[in-house]
């Protein structure tokens, strides 16, 4: 081609400029080629002026497609050799971040791209594995929790959340009894009348729904949770024994809700946000990837890479 595109679509500016595009056809992708023409460069190391390369690295960095192909920077890094310092140092370019095959716009794109599907969807659109597009998101969400303040929070919500598929009667059980299927229905009434421990694990749990669903006073709520607690404890049934004890121990910070009137809404509403991602992506290969998920649906982090696409006076 004879007209080369201006460096401003990579984030290039002198001495870096775009020797050449060429255009394969059979691999759907677009190659530009770019090349620092300076002879002697400052140290990145120490900063000392005017030092001799070393020699260059040949190296690629996925960009955004052009129309309907893959687009790529090929350049060859200068590595400089500083007398000063005694080290040979491989220049930083400004398109993309150190050790990333992804230009930071591909990057910034890739996240946005995953705050609205699955991930293995996203890597299907890249052309890339799952792993890459991870290891994108894992950078920049770690990079923009460590920029957040959290020293004006004043309370904090706690709620448990499942990494992988596979529901039944479990979730029945952990579901409000009003918004059960027909099916579900049926399976309770089963255990009811089985005898099971878990029909007994049922009533105790359903007691305790009902004493947050219905008390409004905290007197009549600390009566009725120590009736509670004493039915838990007497229950034969561990967790619960467990479970009562724990209640015992915090029952002033519980009896405080019904005074203040807060409640975990609010987290359930995140865990519902996160647990239908989870069923897009069907399910998460590790806790990890899902905890990357949570933070970038719900944390309204701010220090996130801008979307490309969206006009500069948007945020
Ligand atoms: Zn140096």
């Amino acid at each position: 081609m004879r007209c080369l595109p201006r460096g401003g679509a990579y984030g290039l500016s002198p001495p870096w400029s775009v020797t050449s595009v060429d255009f394969r056809q059979p691999e759907g992708a677009i190659h530009f080629e770019v090349d620092c023409m300076a002879k002697r460069l400052p140290c990145p190391s120490c900063g000392a002026a005017d030092q001799p390369i070393h020699d260059r690295i040949a190296r690629r960095w996925q960009h955004l497609h052009f129309f309907q192909f893959r687009a790529f920077i090929d350049a060859r890094l200068p590595r400089v050799a500083c007398s000063a310092c005694s080290k040979a140092t491989q220049v930083e370019v400004s398109w993309a971040r150190p050790g990333s095959r992804f230009s930071l716009v591909m990057e910034a794109f890739v996240v946005a791209m995953c705050q609205a599907m699955p991930v293995a969807h996203v890597a299907r659109l890249v052309g890339v594995s799952d792993d890459r597009i991870w290891r994108v998101l894992k950078h920049h969400v770690d990079q923009a929790r460590a920029k957040e303040d959290h020293a004006a929070v004043r309370r904090i919500g706690v709620d448990e959340t499942s990494t992988r598929r596979g529901k039944g009667s479990r979730w029945a059980l952990l579901k409000n009894s009003v918004n059960w299927t027909r099916k579900q229905i049926d399976t309770m009434h089963w255990l009811q009348r089985s005898g099971l421990k878990t029909a007994r694990a049922w009533r105790l749990k359903e007691a305790l729904c009902r004493i947050y669903q219905q008390c409004t006073d905290p007197a009549e709520a600390e009566r009725l949770l120590r009736r509670w607690i004493s039915w838990a404890r007497r229950s034969r049934l561990t967790p619960f024994k467990v479970l009562s004890a724990t209640v015992r121990a915090h029952l002033e910070g519980i009896v405080e809700h019904f005074r203040s009137g807060l409640s975990n809404g609010f987290v359930e509403g995140m865990n519902s946000q996160i647990q239908a991602a989870k069923a897009r992506a069907k399910g998460y290969a590790t806790t990890a990837n899902m905890t990357v998920i949570a933070y970038l649906l719900c944390a309204k982090l701010r220090h996130l890479p801008r979307n490309p696409w969206l006009p500069h006076h948007a945020s």
